[in-house]
């Protein structure tokens, strides 16, 4: 099989060094592996900027929804409400989870192309005081945009609420204060930013809020405290743990520290996705979100004018020349996506630009 690099939004490119720690079956109960489990917990609260009296790290196996899911059928209680912020899938999908877990709440609707208004979010709490809860997406990957959380935090602290964000696809590539902001819980999984590979999600939170949520559960295998009180003796995990996975991730964390941590790597994130824009802006392909809002992630693009081909042609002409790309999400209008997370260099857009242009040649019978 042919190699290519992911320009998608996770699971992105590995470096060797990454995928070449995965050689190794390591034992589940061994000392060495718990300390390198406490290891990353100790990293992941670092880089989230918070102390350790007050915040935990929680690894959580499966996908990041199953971390999304793990905290809101954890901590939004019987007697509590949620309050769902949503401009994309990803806010749809915590619509979704509080529906299967029967949990109460309201849902705030945004269009997919703009940024949730956290004015609106405070008249919400203000009309309905039952809520006790706020849960809101960071980069919303469905589009590309980046929603302002820092805003929403300062009005759901004012309003005595819970703040719960899904950091999946910013969490090491977007620096966030957690605990300056106020958030109280934080989910990202271990392949999006910090570059490891698919297996697990992880949850920055709260400790008094974790513990608070002890019996809450409406699931065993998703129980945010057992886990949490699990792994707090000695970093040995609850159930079986993707024991590749995990040395996967203890080496990203270090390479995403010996890059300049995370903000070098948004810089790097930043270039690429500037420069993807630029060079698509060339080619007469627009961006379906405006540049104030435009994240460093990845970025939904509008088919150029009179676009005389499919997703699937240009997504074969592109693959066979070294790069996976990404179809659209949103739903109002046709486009596909380009992340540009990952192992992935000025060098490597500018490949995929210049094989986009030919593809376009090719296609508008100039080559
Ligand atoms: C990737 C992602 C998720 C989790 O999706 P999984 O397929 O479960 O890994 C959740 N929210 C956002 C914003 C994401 O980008």
């Amino acid at each position: 099989m042919k190699n290519y690099k992911l320009l998608t939004p996770g699971p992105l490119t590995t470096s060797e060094r990454v995928k070449k720690e995965m050689m190794f079956d390591h034992c589940t109960w061994d000392d060495e592996y718990k300390q390198i489990t406490q290891k990353i917990r100790k990293q992941l609260l670092e880089l989230a900027h918070v102390s350790e009296d007050e915040y935990t790290a929680v690894l959580m196996q499966g996908s990041g929804t199953f971390g999304v899911e793990s905290v809101l059928s954890s901590v939004v209680g019987k007697k509590d409400k949620l309050l769902i912020i949503s401009n994309g899938a990803y806010g749809e999908r915590m619509e979704d989870i509080a529906r299967h877990n029967g949990i109460s709440y309201s849902i705030y609707r945004e269009h997919y192309n703009k940024v949730p208004d956290a004015q609106k979010i405070k008249a919400w709490m203000q009309a309905d005081k039952g809520i006790t809860h706020v849960a809101m997406v960071h980069g919303e990957t469905t589009s590309g945009i980046l929603n302002d959380i820092k805003a929403v935090a300062d009005v759901v602290k004012a309003g005595d609420g819970v703040f719960i964000v899904d950091a999946m696809s910013t969490f090491g590539g977007v620096d966030i204060p957690v605990q300056d902001w106020g958030i109280d819980f934080l989910i990202s999984s271990a392949n999006k930013c910090i570059q490891g590979v698919p297996g697990f999600s992880f949850i920055i939170g709260r400790r008094d809020l974790v513990i608070e949520s002890v019996g809450k559960a409406r699931s065993l295998s998703l129980d945010l405290y057992d886990q949490w009180k699990t792994m707090e003796v000695d970093g040995k995990w609850r159930f079986t743990s993707p024991t590749h996975v995990v040395l996967a991730f203890s080496k990203a964390l270090d390479e995403m520290l010996e890059e300049g941590g995370i903000p070098a790597r948004y810089r790097r994130y930043r270039k690429n996705n500037r420069l993807l824009i630029e060079k698509m802006g060339e080619m007469g392909m627009k961006t379906y979100i405006d540049g104030n809002h435009q994240g460093p992630i990845i970025t939904t693009f509008f088919y150029p004018e009179n676009a005389g081909f499919t997703f699937a042609e240009m997504y074969q002409y592109i693959k066979d020349r070294g790069y996976a790309i990404y179809p659209g999400k949103v739903t109002e209008a046709d486009t596909f996506r380009i992340g540009n997370i990952g192992e992935i260099y000025p060098e490597d857009i500018k490949k995929l630009c210049d094989i986009m242009k030919e593809f376009l040649e090719v296609k508008n019978g100039q080559i």
